[in-house]
């Protein structure tokens, strides 16, 4: 039996404004109670601070994460967020290298490593997304696209340092299409992650620790069925994390 605490996190994506991410924020700060299960809520960076606000003002356990950042410290980086914006508004975690930059935006894994190093150099807890597209997964490909991600993007961090980081396996074809990955097909792939902890680029107490996130159409309506998977130890929610009902029974079934 795993002794890593459940963590769920929410990827509220380019969604919901002002008025909207506030009342969403309060409803999960109202109703998520206890320390069994590590939340986080990750609103666009416009109102990571009245998120924060509302979380702080109602003594919420819920983390606020930013959904990327900037590796370097300031300067004439035109539209581009710093660390220490994001943790001056609040912010504790920060995703990196979520399949829609990599793919949609075109994120290279340099810069993902670039990010991670940043963000755990400043004392953040980073969520590293990994994931491989239907092409690489028809061909077989899962884990060794799994590997390198992990392998770029992990490079220079040290394993003290992994006490601070999530793993979110997230397949690319399951997100926001509807598609999951069956149980049986992300227990494999989360297994094959945690194996890669362990004999390739760390060690046992890495690798037993890591919490690995499942994303990727997650819902309350499979939920517990993924969850209930030794490997899997949360989720990362994208549409579900929307609807606070949604959301919060996906927390309940990781409890
Ligand atoms: C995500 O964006 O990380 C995600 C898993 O999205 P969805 O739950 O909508 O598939």
């Amino acid at each position: 039996m795993s002794q890593r605490k459940p963590y769920i996190g929410g990827n509220w994506k380019m969604n919901l404004h002002h008025a909207e991410a506030a009342a969403l924020a309060a409803a999960l700060a109202d109703r998520v109670r206890g320390d069994d299960v590590e939340v986080a809520i990750c609103p666009a960076f416009p109102y990571l601070a009245a998120v924060s606000s509302v979380l702080c003002e109602k003594g919420s356990s819920i983390k606020v994460g930013a959904q990327d950042l900037h590796a370097l410290p300031n300067g004439a980086f035109t539209g581009e967020v710093s660390l220490s914006m994001l943790q001056d508004v609040g912010c504790k975690t920060v995703i990196v290298g979520h399949s829609e930059r990599r793919h949609i935006i075109g994120e290279p894994d340099t810069l993902i490593n670039a990010k991670v190093l940043a963000a755990l150099d400043a004392g953040m807890q980073v969520i590293l997304c990994i994931g491989e597209t239907i092409e690489q997964r028809e061909a077989g490909k899962t884990d060794a696209i799994n590997w390198g991600q992990m392998g770029y993007g992990l490079a220079g961090v040290t394993a003290e340092q992994m006490s601070n980081v999530v793993i979110a396996y997230e397949p690319v074809w399951a997100i926001g299409t509807g598609k999951t990955a069956t149980p049986d097909d992300a227990q494999q792939a989360h297994a094959a992650v945690r194996a890669f902890l362990r004999f390739g680029l760390f060690n046992d107490a890495v690798a037993d620790a890591v919490r690995i996130q499942y994303g990727g159409s997650m819902k309350p309506a499979n939920a517990a069925e993924l969850l209930a998977q030794p490997d899997i130890d949360g989720g990362l929610i994208g549409g579900a994390s929307l609807k606070a009902d949604d959301f919060i029974a996906i927390i309940d079934a990781a409890r």
